[in-house]
């Protein structure tokens, strides 16, 4: 049984993401996905919850064809200390795959392997790219998985980005 680990922020998941966890799913048995920040929302870099998150991961990978686990992580204050508290929340897992040079960092001076996937249209496929558009009226719903969408017009998403944006 080989577990990898694969952790972001995701607001919002993406295609970039999706690809990568699709690559993922050919190298190992179960993935672990953890989602960073999850104590953030409601702000304009960090717009989503933690269980919104959820829904958008979950739903994105329905048809993945491995078994997964999607898991909630606070941040903490002191970044030694990150990676064992990560391994607190989370099934055991053999290795991680991340190209966030913290993450990579923190994980290899603890020991843990660490592959860096390659990045897919990363000018476009990016969190802060398409919160930019959303935020501009630009289109955005080409870079999400469609699943995405539907929880992004359930929860009202865009809206609440436009709104927690604008000046008093
Ligand atoms: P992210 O959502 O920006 O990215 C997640 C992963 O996807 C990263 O590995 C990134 O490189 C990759 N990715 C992004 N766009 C891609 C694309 N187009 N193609 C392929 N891959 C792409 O999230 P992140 O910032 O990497 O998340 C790290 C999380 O870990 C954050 O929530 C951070 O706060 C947390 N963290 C916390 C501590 C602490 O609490 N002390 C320490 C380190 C990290």
């Amino acid at each position: 049984m080989k577990r990898g680990f694969y952790v972001g922020r995701f607001q919002p998941y993406h295609n970039g993401h999706q690809s990568v966890l699709e690559h993922i799913a050919h190298e190992v048995d179960e993935i672990v996905i953890g989602i960073g920040s999850a104590q953030l929302s409601h702000m304009v870099d960090n717009p989503f919850t933690a269980g919104e998150r959820v829904l958008m991961i979950t739903r994105g990978l329905a048809k993945l064809g491995c078994p997964f686990y999607v898991l909630p992580i606070e941040d903490i204050k002191r970044n030694a200390l990150w990676v064992a508290h990560v391994q607190s929340m989370t099934p055991r897992f053999d290795l991680c795959y991340s190209s966030n040079p913290l993450v990579v960092q923190l994980f290899k001076e603890a020991g843990i392997e660490v592959l860096s996937p390659a990045m897919y249209e990363r000018e476009i496929l990016s969190g802060t790219e398409i919160r930019r558009r959303m935020l501009n009226g630009e289109i955005w719903e080409n870079l999400v998985p469609s699943s995405v969408i539907d929880v992004l017009k359930e929860i009202d998403g865009v809206e609440r980005l436009r709104e927690i944006s604008r000046k008093d």
